[in-house]
């Protein structure tokens, strides 16, 4: 039986770092939406500014990714979203996608960290897209678009949150509980 897990957390609570444990530790398969949405702008300059602004990518790239992840091997195993879903069209039709194939999300993991402490973590790693001007803007889309992601796992009783202040090992200890 498959299971699929959502990691849900605003930039710089630690998504990336966790989904790297989870797929050492608990043989998680990693969708990583960012790391796709980066190979897009390497060879597309609106993606490219797409990034540079903080915004978010077109859903339909993003879906047929995902989709084609899971497929490509099957359904067999344990996926882990890491960056996706992340407004409520793309939460809709990763339900009605999985639904189709007999399956659901199983659980959602909210890493949960104020916006203070997400940016001194963003600003000290440097990525193109950390600079203080875009990382407010994806704080902002986060809060403003993701939020809605969040009610809607929360409404369906599925959302877990966990506290991603804590050192690196000390989170990924309270998540492989929460997957337990
Ligand atoms: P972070 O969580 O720190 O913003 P990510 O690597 O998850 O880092 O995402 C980087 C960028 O990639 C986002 O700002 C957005 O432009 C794009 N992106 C990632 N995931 C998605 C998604 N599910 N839908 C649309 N755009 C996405």
């Amino acid at each position: 039986m498959s299971q699929i897990v959502v990691l849900l957390g605003k930039p710089g609570a630690g998504k990336d770092t966790q989904a790297d444990f989870l797929s050492t530790q608990m043989n998680y398969k990693i969708i990583k939406t960012g790391d796709f949405a980066r190979s897009l702008a390497k060879k597309n300059k609106n993606i490219t500014q797409t990034l540079q602004r903080g915004q978010l990518v077109d859903n339909g790239l993003i879906n047929r990714y995902v989709a084609d992840e899971i497929l490509k091997d099957g359904w067999h195993g344990r996926y882990l979203t890491d960056g996706f879903p992340r407004d409520l069209e793309q939460a809709k039709w990763f339900d009605d996608f999985l639904s189709k194939h007999k399956i659901a999300v199983t659980k959602v993991i909210l890493l949960d960290l104020p916006d203070e402490m997400a940016k001194d973590r963003l600003l000290k790693r440097g990525r193109t897209d950390d600079t203080g001007e875009t990382i407010d803007r994806r704080l902002g889309v986060y809060r403003d678009i993701t939020g809605r992601v969040i009610d809607y796992y929360r409404q369906q009783d599925k959302l877990i949150s966990v506290d991603a202040a804590p050192s690196p090992s000390q989170i990924s200890t309270a998540l492989r509980e929460a997957l337990a």
